[in-house]
């Protein structure tokens, strides 16, 4: 079965009674070197397990249970479910559990999979939640060796922009902080089926064992990024002004001298490991 086929895609979807559901991103694979290429890449072994979120049909769950030792992949679309059980029913190394991934308790459904070996994730991502999956991932602090997204483009290359790029942006600081993100390569629209308006990328987050930024707090480092990012143009004094009140604007003047920015400075060209020295130091006069 050739599930990239898209007379085999409107078969399946007709044979079950099913129309893609936009509410839930549906936007389907059909380029079998996209999919083959994203299941080689997506970890550095295939000795482990794979979280899939979203499988839609299996046409990813299906290469990467070919490749890799356990896929474990939650879809929230019930319908689907009866679809996936015929496209994937010749694997023994897949789970598929019809949860939304926004409520799932992922610290119960992967203990035994960390217990076992190495688990990364994989996943073509809905777009409607890119950022919000992505953050639950991180903040999970779960020990995932990689996690592997196909998303929108634009929001791809705001993640990977380099700081003081022009797509660089508070999640691109944050996610820095977790992980060294990449982007693998570029999938244009008419690659899915429906053809979603805009086109994708496909970008892979290494996630550190041991992050090379040590805030005194993690919070406070975060709190800065977002005050620094909230008014873009300003200069990062006139924003740090804006986003801690508790602080004089003398005292956010002396350290960001300390921190040997120039006092025009706009935090748009800070990176990670200078947020964390800032939110160091405003520690020091709020804690
Ligand atoms: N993996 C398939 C592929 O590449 O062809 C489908 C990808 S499609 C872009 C996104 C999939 O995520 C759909 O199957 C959709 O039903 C599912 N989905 C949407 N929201 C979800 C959620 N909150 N939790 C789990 N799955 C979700």
């Amino acid at each position: 079965m050739n599930l990239c086929d898209i007379k085999t895609v409107k078969q399946i979807m007709s044979a079950y009674h099913l129309n893609f559901r936009k509410e839930f991103g549906q936007n389907f694979l059909t380029d079998r070197s996209v999919v083959e290429d994203i299941s080689s890449e997506c970890c550095a072994t295939d000795a482990g397990t794979i979280l899939e979120i979203g499988p839609g049909i299996g046409t990813l769950t299906y290469e990467l249970a070919l490749r890799h030792r356990k896929v474990i992949a939650l879809e929230i679309d019930r319908g689907l479910i009866p679809v996936l059980e015929y496209t994937l029913g010749e694997f023994d190394n897949v789970t598929v559990i019809n949860e939304d991934v926004m409520k799932t308790d992922l610290d119960a459904l992967l203990a035994l999979a960390f217990a076992e070996g190495p688990v990364s994730v994989c996943a073509n991502l809905p777009y409607y939640i890119t950022s919000p999956i992505l953050m639950k991932l991180l903040e999970s602090r779960l020990p995932f060796d990689y996690i592997t997204v196909m998303i929108q483009k634009e929001v791809a290359d705001r993640l990977t922009s380099p700081a003081g790029g022009k797509d660089y942006g508070a999640i691109t600081a944050v996610l820095a902080y977790y992980g060294e993100a990449e982007k693998l390569f570029d999938v244009p629209a008419d690659r899915f089926m429906p053809a979603p308006k805009v086109d994708s990328a496909v970008i892979r987050i290494r996630l550190y064992k041991d992050k090379p930024c040590k805030p005194k707090d993690e919070e406070l480092l975060f709190r800065t990024i977002k005050a620094a990012f909230a008014q873009r143009r300003k200069t990062l004094a006139n924003t740090l002004t804006a986003g801690f009140p508790e602080l004089s604007r003398e005292q956010i003047n002396t350290l960001i001298a300390d921190c040997g920015h120039e006092p025009t400075v706009r935090g748009e060209r800070l990176d990670i490991a200078q947020f964390t020295e800032l939110s160091n130091k405003i520690f020091e006069l709020i804690a």
